[in-house]
């Protein structure tokens, strides 16, 4: 039942580089998937008595290659997704609508996969603030989405759930394919690449439908790709770069009126009925996405112990991409054992406390 995803990325990773910080990521997911730091969690409740089920993890990576923390972050971006949409206001002559927003397939041989997404998302920028755009859509949601061809080709695409005005149909779509087509033009000659759109009238595909199915829309919006046989198409560099990024775009972005509608988003236990668990189990979920603030947490209290010893100015504690660089590689695997351990320790004592009559049990066994 462990996340055979993440070990299956963390080998590619290993195999894939000998950098340090690519094995030192390959390391950090292999164990944010193991079955000892994942939970489920029975007899939780509510304030009210409510009962329901949990899951989640008691230390995180937050690596954005790992399937089990975008699993997570997917999970978080549905639960805004659907806030929104409940509470949003449509006025007359406006929908919800799914909109794609593809651009023509870039060959990985030629260009790395985070060129290729910088490409797509400077044309997305360009492309949202244009006056058509304002003039159509009031706001909504962005994701970005890939996918992997057999001959090492992309389908770069984005995704929004936005609010938009019907005429974003008009002229069959031509308006909007028109508006996005300038904007990838602008962006493709902004990266110094040649443009060529193989349609027949040479305008880039966007598909828009008006959204039916709220839950699907949502689910297709917040996938994450975890699927691992895309990871494995990319070339081994190509993924070693990404590994190596510090900090990943955000990839999924609420825009217009829906950013402040978000922003109230405070779900109380008691105002959120017992349909979505995740809601229901924010406090755990969320805290679990967290995590990395709470081994921040958990690491200063060992770094002002180290600090009160001497009167020199206080030091930046070394991070893990630091770490795994300058520590030989038994060393790094103690202190990533020793900070894993305190993390979860520390995860485990605050659930017993918040959930005094749930029990937990991870999945390899261990109840706690
Ligand atoms: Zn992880």
């Amino acid at each position: 039942m462990k996340n055979l995803d993440g070990e299956y990325i963390s080998r590619v990773l290993r195999f894939s580089s000998d950098n340090r910080l690519v094995q030192g990521l390959a390391d950090r997911i292999f164990r944010c998937s193991e079955c000892a730091n994942l939970y489920t969690a029975n007899d939780l409740h509510t304030e009210d008595g409510e009962l329901y089920e949990g899951r989640g993890q008691l230390w995180a990576c937050n690596s954005r290659l790992c399937p089990t923390c975008t699993g997570r972050l997917a999970k978080r971006n549905r639960r805004i997704a659907r806030y929104v949409f409940d509470f949003e206001k449509i006025y007359v002559g406006e929908n919800w609508y799914f909109l794609t927003f593809t651009m023509p397939d870039l060959s990985l041989k030629d260009l790395p996969l985070l060129t290729c997404r910088s490409v797509i998302n400077e044309a997305w920028r360009k492309f949202s603030r244009s006056k058509f755009f304002k003039e159509v859509c009031r706001g909504g949601f962005k994701n970005e989405e890939f996918t992997v061809g057999d001959y090492g080709q992309y389908h770069y695409h984005i995704h929004s759930l936005a609010i938009c005005r019907s005429r974003i149909q008009s002229n069959n779509f031509q308006e909007i394919r028109y508006h996005w087509t300038k904007a990838l033009e602008f962006s493709f000659q902004k990266h110094g690449i040649q443009f060529e759109c193989n349609t027949s009238d040479g305008l880039a595909v966007c598909n828009v439908q008006k959204v039916w199915n709220q839950n699907r829309s949502i689910n297709e919006l917040c996938k994450y790709i975890t699927k691992t046989t895309d990871w494995a198409k990319i070339p081994p560099e190509q993924l070693a770069d990404i590994a190596t990024i510090k900090r990943f775009p955000r990839m999924f972005e609420v825009f217009g009126v829906c950013k402040e509608t978000a922003k109230q988003m405070r779900p109380e236990p008691k105002e959120t009925p017992d349909t979505d668990t995740y809601l229901d189990t924010k406090k755990i979920t969320d805290e679990n996405s967290v995590d990395s603030m709470d081994a921040i947490e958990a690491e200063k209290i060992s770094d002002n112990g180290e600090t009160e010893k001497s009167d020199a100015p206080k030091k930046k504690k070394p991070t893990w991409r630091e770490l795994c660089r300058i520590l030989p590689r038994e060393k790094w695997l103690e202190h990533l054992e020793q900070e894993i351990s305190k993390v979860q320790d520390y995860r485990r004592r605050q659930l017993r406390e918040k959930f005094a009559f749930a029990s937990f049990r991870t999945l390899d066994g261990e109840i706690f």
